[in-house]
Order: C-alpha cells, then structure tokens, then sequence
C-alpha cells in the first residue's frame, strides 16, 4: 500500500498523471476537483455549495472538504493504495490528512509535485477552456486561482519537505516523460 499525493498548480497536470499512474499500478484515486464536480453535476446541496466556490476561483472551506475527503476514502477498497489528486490543498487539510491516515494505521508515502511555470499554466488552462466546458476556465477566474495557489498551496511544499517526502519532479515536456520520472519516484519507495 503506497499513498501519494500528486500536487501542482491549477493546469499542472495532476489529472492526467494520475491516470497513468492508475493503470500502471492499479491504485485509487480520489480527485477532489472529480468529486465537487460530479455533486454539481447531480444538483445536491453541497454541489450548489461547491459552485459558488469554484465559479470564483476560490478554494472550498475547509472544514467541509476535508469531512469530503474522508468520507471519499472511506468509500474505496484501497488495495494498491490511493492517489490524492487536489487534496491537501491547504495546511490544515494536510494536517487533517496526516490525522485521518494515523488514525486508519498508515500514513502518506510520497508527495509528488509537478513543477510548471505560471505561464505555461496559464496558457494550457486558457486552451482547456476552449474544450472542457469547465465554467473556472476563463482567463480571469484561471488568474485567481493561480493567485490563491501561490497563496495557500504553495506553502505545502516546505511543508511535506519538513516531512521528509516532497518529491519534484518536471511537470512539462512529454506525458510519458513525466510519467516515467513520477514512476522512479514510486518505484524507489
Ligand atoms: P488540475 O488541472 O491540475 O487537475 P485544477 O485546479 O484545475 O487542477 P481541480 O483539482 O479539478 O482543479 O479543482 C477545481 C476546484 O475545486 C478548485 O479550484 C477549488 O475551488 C475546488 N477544490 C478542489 N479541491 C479542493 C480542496 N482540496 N480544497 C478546497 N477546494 C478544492
Ligand atoms: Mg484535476
């Protein structure tokens, strides 16, 4: 059981990676951009909730999330072990991770960063927009939430460094490989 967190920026590419991630090694992943969408998408409460955070660039409170998070990984079977995929994206929702694992006997494994500068993010996420219907991929709400990562996800960085599991790795260039430096990463755990 290996559990890594995948992280980045908006537009880093933490979807994408995942699911290579997922076939190869067959692990689970929680998506929690995947999740708030999907609520949305069924019109529940806590997805209208979640709209008008999302449509506005900003990050869902985090009390709620990670009461989200938990009940998400309660749910899976976890044999090869998890991939979290836009969680923690704050101190407190790593804190509230860390706790939630320790307290199900096991622990993150590796963070693994996926290292893009901000226009290269800018200018994927404007032409993801033209595709994905994704009502935060405009240039004004991509801008804003490239502004609250700097602010409140960036730091998770030094953060999983004094844990002694942040892992960087290039998140540009070739799918397969990026894909192959995050495998070197895993495999070597
Ligand atoms: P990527 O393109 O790398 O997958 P992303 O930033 O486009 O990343 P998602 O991870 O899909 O997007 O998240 C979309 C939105 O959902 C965020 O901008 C935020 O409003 C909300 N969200 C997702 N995860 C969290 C979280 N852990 N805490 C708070 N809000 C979250
Ligand atoms: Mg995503």
């Amino acid at each position: 059981m290996k559990n890594l967190v995948i992280f980045g920026a908006p537009g880093s590419g933490k979807g994408t990676q995942s699911d290579l991630l997922v076939q190869k090694y067959g692990f689970d992943h929680i998506s929690t951009g995947d999740v708030l969408r999907a609520e949305i998408k069924a019109g529940t409460e806590l997805g209208n909730t979640a709209k008008q955070y999302i449509d506005n660039g900003q990050l869902i409170p985090d009390a709620l999330m990670i009461d989200i998070l938990a009940a998400t990984y309660d749910a899976l079977p976890k044999t090869q072990g998890v991939i979290f995929d836009g969680f923690p994206r704050t101190i407190p929702q790593a804190d509230a991770l860390k706790a939630m694992l320790a307290e199900r006997g096991t622990a993150v494994h590796a963070m693994l960063e996926l290292s893009v500068p901000d226009e290269m993010l800018m200018e994927r996420l404007i032409n993801r927009g033209k595709t994905s219907g994704r009502a935060d991929d405009n240039e004004e709400t991509i801008a804003k939430r490239l502004s609250v990562y700097h602010a409140q996800t960036a730091p998770l960085v030094e953060w999983y460094a004094q844990e002694g599991i942040h892992n960087p790795v290039q998140g540009y260039g070739s799918l397969e490989d990026i894909n192959a430096n995050l495998c070197v990463v895993i495999d070597a755990l």
